[in-house]
């Protein structure tokens, strides 16, 4: 049996029509490689809906994305705050805060890092290049392909991300311009980039509640680890479903 993993979609205003559409192709691809059964969330739902949806999830993937509205978490919005869904806030947030409530698996990926941290009530760097000193450039979207090795990141031993790709030191892409600031109540740091920019975190607790900054995704045909980290998330999924089903 796959396990059910809910990815919330994205608003979109195409080129050409004129109307909102879903994506999350490379996030799907990953999913289903990793033996899961990936299923995208519309966003703009009744809350009845989402509740719906979610209790049938064995598993959240937060994905990547513009950003989160700084008034999330208490700030005014930055000068070189980019782009914003505050559709996307909404759903994300709101289905992340059901899951930690409960043990679901959550996974986060890029903005996902950011949404789980907001969303446990942690803060976020709004541009990296004007706030946090001495910063390497991990912006690296403008042109080039998704898949640039952009920094060294060092993995906490013995964490969860760690123990997902097997290693404790890798290179990795970096298509952000705003990261962790003030770590939530009940996630830790476990993985920074050589100039201390957090780019993993995961829960304090025995649920599997983890994160990175990098795009595994697009590193799956480069580098056969990142498909470990999927399936180290889906695995959890698969164990939160069978541990669900022996309760009932
Ligand atoms: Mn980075």
């Amino acid at each position: 049996m796959r396990p059910l993993i809910g990815i919330p979609t994205r608003s979109m205003v195409d080129d050409y029509y004129g109307v909102r559409y879903v994506g999350m192709g490379t996030y799907t691809y990953a999913v289903n490689q990793a033996a899961g059964a990936p299923i995208l969330i519309p966003l703009d739902l009744a809350e009845e809906a989402e509740r719906a949806i979610y209790e049938r999830l064995d598993g959240l993937l937060l994905a990547g994305g513009v950003d989160i509205h700084p008034k999330e978490f208490g700030e005014e919005v930055h000068p070189q705050c980019g782009e914003i869904d505050p559709s996307r806030d909404w759903t994300e947030l709101k289905l992340t805060r059901w899951a930690l409530a409960k043990g679901k698996p959550v996974f986060g990926i890029c903005r996902g890092i950011q949404t789980l941290n907001v969303a446990a009530g942690g803060t976020l760097y709004q541009h990296i290049p004007a706030q946090v000193e001495n910063a390497l450039t991990h912006d690296h979207k403008h042109g080039a392909p998704f898949n640039i090795l952009a920094h060294s990141v060092e993995l906490e031993p013995g964490s969860r991300v760690a123990r997902g790709l097997g290693v404790t030191k890798l290179e990795v892409n970096s298509l952000h311009h705003q990261s962790v600031k003030d770590v939530a109540p009940g996630l830790r740091v476990t993985g920074r980039a050589p100039d201390g920019v957090i780019e993993a975190v995961e829960g304090t607790n025995n649920h599997f509640v983890a994160a990175v900054q990098f795009h595994p995704e697009w590193l799956l045909a480069d580098d056969p680890r990142m498909l470990s980290l999927f399936e180290s998330f889906v695995a959890s999924a698969r164990e939160y479903h069978e541990a669900l089903a022996l309760a009932h």
